[in-house]
């Protein structure tokens, strides 16, 4: 079985944003030279998600407002965690959004469904942060 392990370094100028890091990770998997497995890509921090979804941008503001009203990030004051720093509502965003996805490597590529891309979710940005590709397969 060969492996390959990839940290992505990531500094959104913002609190909030959605990237799509299908690219990088189709990079990964060509240098990997690994054609039948799995690839697991998860986010390195507690308020930051990696999820799958579509690249639209509507969904992409539907999401940053629905994870607003579930945890909206003013008054900060709202949330015990927040001593000393300001960021509960990140780490309740990461939660719904999710830690990691893994997809299944077939004939050399990501095995997607339709419409689905990988997506890095920051929630508490403006600083450098990590998401770790590893993948294992033939
Ligand atoms: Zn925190």
């Amino acid at each position: 079985m060969k492996s390959y392990r990839k940290e992505l370094w990531f500094e959104v100028p913002t609190r909030r944003a959605f990237i799509n890091i299908t690219p990088q990770v189709e990079q990964c998997l060509r240098k990997s030279a690994i054609t039948e497995g799995l690839v697991l890509v998860n986010a390195m921090h507690i308020t930051a998600s990696v999820f799958i979804n579509d690249d639209e941008s509507g969904l992409h503001h539907d999401y940053d407002e629905w994870l607003e009203r579930l945890a909206p990030h003013e008054p900060v004051s709202r949330y015990r965690h927040n001593v000393g720093e300001d960021n509960a509502d990140a780490h309740m965003k990461r939660q719904i959004m999710g830690r990691e996805v893994v997809v299944a490597v077939t004939e050399g590529r990501l095995d997607f469904g339709t419409w689905e891309q990988i997506f890095y979710g920051e929630f508490d940005g403006r600083r450098k942060k990590r998401v770790l590709v590893k993948i294992i397969g033939e």
